[in-house]
C-alpha cells in the first residue's frame, strides 16, 4: 500500500467517533445468507474493507460476527463479497447513522 492511501486513512477513527447512530436492535439491516459459504470464503474481504470495523471472524465458532450498530451505511461489502452472500439493505426510517457533516 503507498503512504498516499496510509495517510488518507489518518483519524479515521476519529472522524467515526463523530458520527451518531441510532441502532435498531430487534432489526438487523445487515446479515450473511449462508454460513458455510463464508467458511469456505478464503480471503474475507468484507473484513479489511469494512471502515467501521463491523466484520469480525469468530475463529471458535467459525462463523462472521456483524457489529451491525457500527456501519455507515457505505455499501462496500456487499460489492466485494465474491459471493453475494450479504443480505444488505438501508435501516428503517429514523435508524442508523447521522452524518452531522454534509
Ligand atoms: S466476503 Fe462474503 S462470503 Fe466472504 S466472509 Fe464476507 S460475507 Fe462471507
Ligand atoms: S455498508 Fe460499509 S460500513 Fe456498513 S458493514 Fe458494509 S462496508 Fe461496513
Amino acid at each position: 500500500m503507498s503512504d498516499k492511501y496510509r495517510s488518507d486513512n489518518e483519524g479515521l477513527a476519529e472522524k467515526l467517533g463523530r458520527l451518531k447512530y441510532v441502532t435498531d436492535a430487534d432489526n438487523p439491516h445487515l446479515a450473511t445468507k449462508d454460513v458455510e459459504t463464508c467458511r469456505q470464503c478464503q480471503d474475507k474481504p468484507c473484513i479489511p474493507r469494512c471502515p467501521a470495523e463491523t466484520y469480525r471472524w469468530n475463529h471458535e465458532e467459525q462463523s462472521l460476527e456483524i457489529a451491525f450498530e457500527n456501519c455507515v451505511e457505505c455499501g462496500v461489502c456487499k460489492i466485494v463479497c465474491p459471493y453475494g452472500n450479504i443480505e444488505w439493505r438501508y435501516p428503517r426510517g429514523g435508524y442508523g447513522v447521522r452524518y452531522k457533516y454534509g
